[in-house]
């Protein structure tokens, strides 16, 4: 017998409290009770993104959110800069130049970061920038952006900020409003502990003015259409309902924890996750003196094994399945989500999994150690 775990940077595991409400049976959504549930939700997630503004929940995964972030704001031709040092940062790239957008893109080399100086010079230099995307945690390398540096740059100019929080937002510390965070993009099979079909959209007044004279193309993600039914307490088109409910109790579990406590939950588990691996003498993606990302850790694989079968070893023989690395990286790092419905507990089951993978693929380490790393850090700091 083999038991399952999922531990990776999304999908993440779902509560089991969360699975037997989305059970239930189904209920429509032009209702008084799933108005309830809309409104209560809405409350709910201006808490976690730090706003007063809307939050929009969109049915889709969290890229539909991030291509609404373009065709919302933006019109043909509109000159926006992408900040990026890895794959999702990279996608802005793309929805930008599918939707005509003029993409002017500032690149960071993999496990690195872009320093808000230099985003500030390139935004000085090209004074016509709309719009400024970036990533807040960069799934594909586990490193963290400055979000409160680049929002500084579009601080007192007509340009909005866009935010992929992705795999920050309800994790990490997010503060929309303070920060002066224009646009705030979330996904709910991150943090938010329910399966993958949800987005979230946080939009500033200052972003909602320029919606209005955004001339690109769109339909089905029509964010003003959105906030006008969030207002009636309702969705434009039929919602992932069951998810919806699902959200609606995942939501009041974090509200419960509070979310000081959930960022700092995430924050203790990296820090034991990142010390436990060094500890066997693995390197971590996020290249050193850039600030690495609290919900997932990308490491090296070391030189001469085969990164490969590492996640599909990992998952077959041991049951716990973390990710890869994507396009470039393949084989060169492997991934582990420690997000959403995390615990000291899966600090320990994902280390023992990765040891036996590691010793079956010939990596050399004292057996044990990075799973005593972690222990002992555990009983140091135990909060959870
Ligand atoms: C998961 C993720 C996405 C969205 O991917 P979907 O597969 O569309 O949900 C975007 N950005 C980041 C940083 C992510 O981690």
């Amino acid at each position: 017998m083999i038991k399952k775990f999922l531990n990776s940077p999304g999908p993440t595991a779902v509560p089991p409290e969360i699975l037997s409400d989305m059970a239930q049976p189904l209920i429509h959504h032009r209702t008084p009770k799933f108005s309830d549930i809309i409104k209560e939700n809405h409350a709910m997630l201006k808490n976690i993104f730090m706003t007063q503004n809307p939050v929009i929940t969109l049915t889709s995964s969290g890229t539909g959110a991030m291509e609404a972030s373009i065709s919302n704001f933006l019109s043909r031709g509109s000159k926006i800069l992408v900040i990026s040092a890895g794959k999702f940062g990279e996608r802005f790239g793309e929805i930008g130049r599918a939707y005509g957008a003029d993409v002017i893109e500032l690149k960071a080399p993999y496990g690195k970061d872009v320093k808000a100086g230099e985003a500030a010079e390139v935004f000085r230099n090209n004074p016509l920038i709309e719009a400024v995307y970036t990533e807040y945690s960069e799934s594909s390398t586990g490193v963290a952006f400055d979000i409160k540096g680049f929002a500084e740059l579009t601080h007192n100019t007509e340009a909005i900020l866009v935010v992929d929080g992705i795999t920050a937002i309800g994790a990490m510390e997010f503060k929309m409003d303070d920060w002066g965070v224009d646009v705030a993009i979330a996904g709910s099979q991150k943090s938010f502990m329910i399966p993958p079909g949800l987005s979230f959209i946080g939009v500033s007044e200052k972003a909602s003015k320029k919606m209005d004279k955004a001339g690109m193309p769109r339909f089905y993600f029509d964010l003003k259409k959105e906030i006008k039914s969030l207002e009636n307490s309702t969705t434009a088109w039929t919602p992932a309902i069951t998810l919806i409910m699902g959200l609606n109790r995942a939501l009041k579990m974090m509200g419960k924890e509070g979310i000081e406590n959930i960022i700092r939950r995430h924050h203790i588990i990296a820090e034991i996750i990142r010390s436990s691996l060094k500890s066997i003498g693995l390197e971590l993606q996020a290249a050193p003196g850039v600030r690495p990302s609290d919900t997932l850790t990308a490491v090296k694989v070391p030189a001469g094994l085969d990164g490969i079968k590492i996640p599909g070893i990992m998952r077959d023989r041991y049951g716990v399945t973390i990710a890869g690395g994507q396009d470039t990286l393949r084989g060169k790092i492997f991934r582990l989500g420690h997000l959403g419905y995390v615990d000291k507990s899966d600090i320990l089951i994902v280390l023992q999994a990765l040891e036996l993978t590691l010793k079956d693929v010939g990596y050399k380490f004292e057996p044990g150690k990075s799973i005593f790393t972690a222990q002992k850090m555990i009983m140091e700091n135990y909060i959870f």
